[in-house]
């Protein structure tokens, strides 16, 4: 079976103090992962050694960054790259984030840059995807994300590409309350997977992760994750909340 993971995007929130006490919190609330579950929690960058620090013992859960460069060292003040994220315990980043596209303006081509710096370095990138308001009202989302794929992703070779995490998240309903229906993430994760074997061959279109973003909450994760192709989800507001993100590391498949 495929990975299905349940991946927390605490975004810039929380200090320091509440930080540790939600870690605390979710290591104390009951929630299991089978060998082929993972929890993935891209807390903010200050805050990585911590993470790891009070994850270490637990199987099958990973901290993430939520970016990073995409050069490797040099004269870029305030960033941080792939390999010293990769030096501090990350596994896997977080690319492409539609907040990150808006507001940092990265673009596809950026974006496959940062792609192969972290394949450079084995970890994994969780690369998001997904559509604006318009752009779901006017039916066009399909034509619109695999947009994003192509020109975002689809430079790497089949080694490569098995190695990825796709989070398909409608910009519409990230963090507006407003989720996708579990058939139309089913339908859009769907295409999503036959833009892949079209471009990869069916085998590997199967081997890849895409997780749902978007208002993923205890309430909804086990109707979203139980669709064919929704193997998990990225998670914000909800993964600040222990209780909420246990049960949906609950509700993975
Ligand atoms: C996200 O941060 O990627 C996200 C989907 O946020 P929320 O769950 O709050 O909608």
């Amino acid at each position: 079976m495929r990975k299905q993971i349940a991946a927390a995007n605490w975004k810039m929130n929380l200090t320091s103090v509440e930080a540790s006490q939600l870690l605390n919190e979710l290591l104390a609330t009951p929630h299991s992962l089978q060998a082929h579950q993972e929890a993935i929690f891209a807390v903010p960058a200050i805050y990585i050694p911590l993470a790891v620090e009070k994850l270490a013992n637990q199987s099958n859960v990973f901290v993430a960054a939520q970016n990073c460069h995409q050069k490797s060292t040099g004269a870029y003040t305030g960033e941080i790259s792939a390999p010293m994220l990769a030096s501090v315990g990350v596994k896997h980043i977080v690319l492409g984030h539609s907040e990150r596209r808006e507001y940092f303006a990265e673009s596809d081509a950026l974006l496959a840059e940062k792609l192969n710096a972290v394949l450079a370095i084995d970890s994994t990138p969780i690369f998001c995807c997904g559509e604006p308001l318009a752009i779901r009202e006017a039916g066009t989302q399909n034509v619109f994300v695999e947009a994003q794929l192509k020109n975002g992703l689809f430079h790497l070779t089949a080694a490569q590409i098995v190695k990825v995490v796709i989070a398909y998240e409608p910009i519409w309903a990230i963090g507006t309350g407003k989720t996708a229906s579990s058939e139309q993430a089913q339908e859009i994760h769907a295409y999503i997977r036959s833009v892949l074997a079209t471009q990869y061959g069916e085998a590997i279109a199967q081997e890849i992760s895409i997780l749902y973003g978007g208002s993923v909450k205890a309430s909804n994760a086990k109707e979203l994750f139980s669709q064919p192709d929704v193997d998990g989800g990225l998670v914000g507001g909800a993964s600040l909340i222990a209780t909420e993100f246990a049960a949906i590391i609950n509700a993975l498949k």
